[in-house]
């Protein structure tokens, strides 16, 4: 499902598996990102759609993983396997990653144990920016729904496109979620004025008017 001319919907729903977190594929130039890895419960059709979206000579440079939760990084290994990718989390999140804790990684509520995996590189600043192909994506460090909860956010003709996965929570206790730095997290969206929202299951919402509401619909 195409986005904009190089930012495409390629896991979730429909696309792989119903319980799958969504998937975008950014490309840019002969260098490509993916945020986020669903489930991993059907993986080939994952890749199938990467294929028909990356261009010929690109290659899958990152998995940038939004948080800890098993609906987004189920897939993880499997992609860095794929794709001889790197796996970026912030430190919060990846320390859950990489002991396989199934309790705050969710895992337990999709029946399933999380197996430990490595993250190859761990943000530990409020922001980062990584480069790949022609363009760049930055990683803010948004805490709430969990410790270590990234946005990403990125430039695609012209418009500031925010890839915001469980924008709309929930808060657990059992995801160590914290209200006051999620509230805190949506107010720093907010102000980003953001073009084009991906959200992690409740779809694309395009301009700024819609993305300022949705956001502002969980304060
Ligand atoms: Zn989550
Ligand atoms: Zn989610």
């Amino acid at each position: 499902m195409q986005i904009t001319s190089n930012i495409f919907q390629v896991g979730g729903g429909d696309l792989t598996s119903r319980e799958d977190a969504a998937v975008y594929l950014v490309c840019f130039g002969d260098g490509a990102a993916l945020i986020d890895a669903g489930c991993g419960y059907r993986n080939d059709r994952l890749v199938q759609n990467v294929s028909q979206c990356l261009p010929a000579s690109a290659k899958v440079e990152y998995l940038f993983l939004t948080h800890c939760h098993f609906d987004h990084v189920g897939g993880a290994e499997a992609l860095r396997q794929q794709y001889g990718c790197k796996i970026v989390a912030h430190e919060l999140d990846a320390v859950y990653l990489e002991t396989g804790n199934s309790e705050i990684t969710a895992a337990l509520w999709y029946g399933e144990m999380m197996i430990p995996f490595t993250v190859d590189c761990k943000i530990t600043t409020p922001e980062q920016t990584f480069q790949f192909g022609s363009g760049k994506v930055k990683a803010l460090h948004c805490p709430g729904h969990s410790p270590g909860s990234l946005m990403y956010i990125t430039e695609s003709e012209g418009k500031t496109v925010l890839f915001g996965q469980d924008i709309h929570g929930p808060l657990n206790p059992s995801l160590l979620s914290d209200r006051e730095d999620y509230i805190k997290s949506l107010e720093r969206l907010m102000n980003l004025e953001a073009d084009i929202l991906c959200e992690g299951h409740f779809g694309i919402y395009h301009g700024m008017e819609r993305v300022r509401k949705f956001i502002n619909s969980f304060m």
